[in-house]
């Protein structure tokens, strides 16, 4: 069946989506149709230059609303100044802040070290960091990178890197499903990850 050309684009559209099949971009959109709550409308709307309205963190690289030169994180002047916890995505802290075990604060890498895919650390986030430590303030850094060939290599990295500072450096502990994401983790698993953390060298 050839679907009419506005359905069969929306259809195409979602299958782009990851994790979304032929049959579930199909299902996606007679749901759509045959909606009459205005489903997709408020869609459309929550669409409409969404990424215009996002932009990056000035100081931790994490999500902000485009006017906010911080994110919620940084803002929140009761969050403890003296741990950052590295992540490689802005998804990772949404998965932290859901465990509500963590109060310090976080660095965006944007990405993980990949000699294979030609990323470097002039790729990542990862000078801002660095600036982020001149005051002296901070006194330990969590590599909370995935348990990834890519994570691990990222956070053994950035444990050398940070060898001259004078800071204590952990990696959170291994209780993660080797190469799965942070994000897959569920909360207890991701806390537990947290306070097992262990010391890098
Ligand atoms: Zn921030």
């Amino acid at each position: 069946m050839i679907l009419p050309q506005p359905l069969q684009q929306l259809v195409n559209a979602f299958e782009r989506l990851p994790g979304i099949g032929p049959k579930s971009a199909s299902r996606l959109a007679f749901y759509l149709l045959r909606d009459s709550s205005n489903m997709g409308q408020e869609l459309s709307d929550a669409l409409d230059g969404f990424r215009d309205k996002l932009a990056f963190c000035e100081e931790c690289f994490n999500i902000t609303v485009a006017e906010k030169k911080l994110c919620e994180v940084c803002s929140d002047e009761a969050r403890d100044r003296r741990i950052i916890c590295i992540v490689e995505d802005a998804l990772d802290v949404l998965s932290l802040e859901r465990t509500a075990g963590y109060k310090g604060k976080y660095h965006v890498l944007h990405g993980a070290l990949s000699p294979i895919e030609g990323v470097g650390p002039d790729d990542l986030k990862i000078r801002p960091l660095y600036a982020r430590l001149e005051d002296g303030e901070v006194e330990e850094i969590i590599l909370a990178t995935n348990p990834s060939m890519e994570g691990d290599a990222t956070a053994l990295y950035l444990s050398q890197q940070l060898a001259q500072y004078d800071i204590r450096v952990t990696r959170i502990a291994r209780g993660l499903p080797i190469g799965g994401d942070l994000e897959y983790a569920d909360q207890n698993t991701l806390l537990r990850a947290l306070s097992g953390r262990q010391e890098m060298d």
